[in-house]
C-alpha cells in the first residue's frame, strides 16, 4: 500500500488539487494501485484552522507518507502575519523536515503550445528536459556566512561548499532520472574557477561508472545558460548545485512560456517526494474555476514515476495531457484562436476521459 498525503493549500490550490485527485484515482484503478489518500492542511489554510502554517498533525502525516501532493500556498490576506506564521513557512517547514535535497524541475513544451514561448517555435517545440537541482546545500547554506566590519568597511561573505556525500547523492538522482528518460546527463559546474566544482566534477564522474548506459557530459554554467536559450533541445537531464540550479531551472521554465503546465518534485534519500506545480496560489483567479490544473496533474505523473516507480502510469497521464491539447481544449491561460475554452473542472474531466483512450 502507498500512503499519499494531499495538501491543497490556498488560493487555486484546492481547485487544481481536486482535479489532480480525480486523475490519480482513475489511474490508480487502471494500474491496480493500492492507495491510501489522506488530506491535510498547509499554508494560510492551516494558519486559519490550526494557528500555524505547518501544524503538528500535518507534520506527523507527512512523516508517514510515501508521497505528498501539494497545491500552492500564499495570498494577500496573509502578508501582514509575522514571518514565522506566513504560508511560505509551511513550505519551508515541510521541505526541511523531510530532508528534501533533490529538486526535479522538468521543462516540457507540448508542440501544441509552442507559440506561447518567447523563443522561435522551432527552437522550443517538443522541448522535454529535466533539471535536477541540489536543494539543501551549497552556497545558500554554507558556513561561514555574514556581513561584518573589516578594515574600516563592511564585508559580506558566503561559502560555496559541498561534501563528497552530498554530491554523490544528488548525482545518483541525476543518473537514475536519466535512466528513466533519454539516458543522457549533463552535469553543470564552474570547475575552471571553483574548487568546489572541481570536486563536484570528480565525484559525478565516479558515480557515473555505476551507470555505464548513461552518456555523461560536463558543461560550465555560463555556457549552459547560453545553450539553454540557443538550443535547449540538446539536453535530456541536467544536474547541478543549488545556486546554479535555481537560476537555470527558472530560465528553463520560462522557455515554455506557460506557468500553468509545469510540475516539480522534491525528493529525499528514502524516495519520499513532495510534488507540486511550480506556480503559486494565483489569488487573482482563485474561486473562479479558471485555473489550469495541468501542472498539478503532471505533478501526479511525477509522483507515480519517482515515488511509486510506475513510469507506465506516469506516461499514461502525460499522453492524456497531449491528447486533450490535441482536442483543442484550453483553460484561459493557454487559450488561443480556434480553440475551445474550458474551466478547471472541464479540463479535469477531459483528462480523466483521455486516460481511457
Ligand atoms: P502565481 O504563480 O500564483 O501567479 C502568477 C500569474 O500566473 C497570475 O496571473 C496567475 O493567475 C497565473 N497562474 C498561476 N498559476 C496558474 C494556473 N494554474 N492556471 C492559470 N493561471 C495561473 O505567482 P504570484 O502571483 O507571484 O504569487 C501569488 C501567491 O502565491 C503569493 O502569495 C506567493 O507567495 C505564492 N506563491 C506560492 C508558491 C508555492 O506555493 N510553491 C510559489 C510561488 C508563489
Amino acid at each position: 500500500m502507498s500512503r499519499i498525503l494531499v495538501l491543497p493549500g490556498d488560493g487555486i490550490g484546492p481547485e487544481i488539487v481536486a482535479e489532480a485527485l480525480k486523475v490519480l484515482e482513475r489511474v490508480g484503478e487502471i494500474g491496480g494501485l493500492d492507495l491510501e489518500i489522506d488530506q491535510g492542511l498547509i499554508g494560510g489554510a492551516a494558519h486559519d484552522a490550526a494557528g500555524h502554517p505547518y501544524p503538528e498533525a500535518t507534520r506527523g502525516a507527512a512523516r508517514r507518507a510515501d508521497a505528498i501532493l501539494l497545491g500552492a500556498v500564499g495570498g494577500p490576506q496573509y502578508e501582514s502575519l509575522e514571518r514565522d506564521l506566513r504560508p511560505e513557512r509551511g513550505l519551508l517547514g515541510i521541505r526541511s523536515d523531510l530532508g528534501l535535497f533533490a529538486n526535479l524541475r522538468p521543462a516540457i513544451l507540448y508542440p501544441q503550445l509552442a507559440s506561447a514561448s518567447t523563443l522561435k517555435p522551432e527552437v522550443v517545440s517538443g522541448l522535454d528536459i529535466l533539471i535536477v537541482r541540489e536543494l539543501t546545500g551549497g552556497i545558500y547554506f554554507g558556513q561561514p556566512r555574514g556581513i561584518e566590519e573589516r578594515g574600516g568597511e563592511r564585508y559580506g561573505f558566503n561559502t560555496a561548499a559541498y561534501s563528497e556525500s552530498e554530491i554523490e547523492r544528488i548525482a545518483r538522482v541525476g543518473f537514475e532520472a536519466a535512466m528513466k528518460r533519454g539516458k543522457r546527463l549533463c552535469s553543470v559546474d564552474k570547475a575552471n574557477v571553483l574548487e568546489v566544482s572541481e570536486l563536484w566534477r570528480e565525484v559525478v564522474e565516479r558515480v557515473g561508472k555505476e551507470f555505464p548506459e548513461v552518456e555523461l557530459s560536463h558543461m560550465y554554467v555560463d555556457n549552459a545558460a547560453m545553450q539553454l536559450v540557443r538550443d535547449p533541445k540538446q539536453f535530456d537531464v541536467m544536474v547541478t548545485g543549488n545556486m546554479f540550479g535555481d537560476i537555470l531551472s527558472d530560465a528553463a521554465a520560462m522557455l515554455t512560456g506557460s506557468i500553468g503546465m509545469l510540475p516539480s518534485a522534491s525528493l529525499n534519500s528514502e524516495g519520499v517526494g513532495l510534488y507540486e506545480p511550480i506556480h503559486g496560489s494565483a489569488p487573482d483567479i482563485a474561486g473562479q474555476g479558471k485555473a489550469n490544473p495541468m501542472a498539478t496533474v503532471l505533478s501526479v505523473a511525477m509522483l507515480l514515476r519517482h515515488s511509486l516507480n510506475r513510469n507506465d502510469l506516469a506516461e499514461r497521464i502525460e499522453q492524456a495531457v497531449g491528447r486533450v491539447l490535441d482536442q483543442g481544449l484550453r483553460t484561459p491561460d493557454i487559450f488561443g484562436e480556434g480553440m475551445t475554452l474550458v474551466g478547471t473542472q472541464g479540463m479535469g474531466d477531459a483528462l480523466v476521459a483521455a486516460l481511457d483512450d
